[in-house]
């Protein structure tokens, strides 16, 4: 429940609200990011290209059949996206998966996007995400579920081998690495459905593809993609 606003007030004067995108402060109706990064983020619009111009399906051919590839931003270094992935990783911030879950849910649905069963994130090892507190997958998958009016399922699959870090490997390593990370928890949700794999960011897209490879594998009819960015090759 909202607090009056005699409290909110009272509560931005001791925590002043911030954008998660530029540290300024938010104004009055601002929802944890404000306007003008709204207005400047860099939305990659995918979704409104038909799908043999969309440069993130094509990342998935000749691999795995994925039916819609999605992703919301792209990925600039040093850039606001960058900043609001760091807040949602490092810093605790899940309501950047969120509020951005949910703008690009309501989009993608008013575009059309409307015949996924079931969003199912990332997992991330039970190691990790003892150390982490959280995955970051999950939030933006539940702001998704909300704008998308479609169900979550942060159980769906389960990582069973912990990796590396990904970022000194080359292409063929990191596939190696991924490739039999994942196994599906919890068949009976999956069989039949048209699955939409939710990940923070899509780098080479190994990671989403060992997933789709797997959901496949367990009986999705369909499996598509969505991230928050993308990083260009
Ligand atoms: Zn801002």
């Amino acid at each position: 429940m909202p607090l009056p606003a005699i409290f909110s007030d009272f509560a931005s004067l001791v925590f002043p609200r911030v954008c998660l995108a530029c540290q300024q402060p938010l104004a009055r109706g601002e929802d944890h990011i404000c306007t003008d990064c709204r207005a400047q983020l860099p939305y990659t619009d995918y979704h409104q290209l038909p799908p043999t111009d969309n440069p993130l399906s094509r990342r998935f051919w000749g691999k795995v059949p994925v039916t819609h590839a999605l992703s919301y931003l792209r990925f600039q270094k040093h850039g606001r996206v960058q900043h609001l992935l760091h807040q949602l990783k490092y810093r605790g911030q899940q309501d950047v998966g969120r509020v951005l879950g949910r703008w690009y849910g309501q989009e993608l649905a008013e575009a059309g996007y409307s015949n996924f069963d079931l969003l199912v994130p990332v997992p991330l090892h039970a190691r990790k995400l003892a150390k982490r507190g959280y995955n970051q997958a999950d939030s933006f998958a539940a702001g998704l579920s909300v704008g998308l009016q479609c169900p979550w399922e942060p159980a769906a699959l389960r990582r069973v081998a912990y990796t590396d870090s990904q970022t000194r490997k080359n292409r063929l390593q990191r596939w190696q690495n991924v490739a039999t990370v994942f196994e599906v928890a919890q068949p009976d949700l999956l069989n039949g459905r048209h699955v939409l794999v939710v990940d923070d960011v899509l780098t080479t897209g190994a990671t989403l593809e060992a997933c789709a490879v797997v959901l496949l594998a367990a009986g999705a009819r369909e499996v598509s993609i969505v991230t928050i960015a993308t990083a260009d090759r």
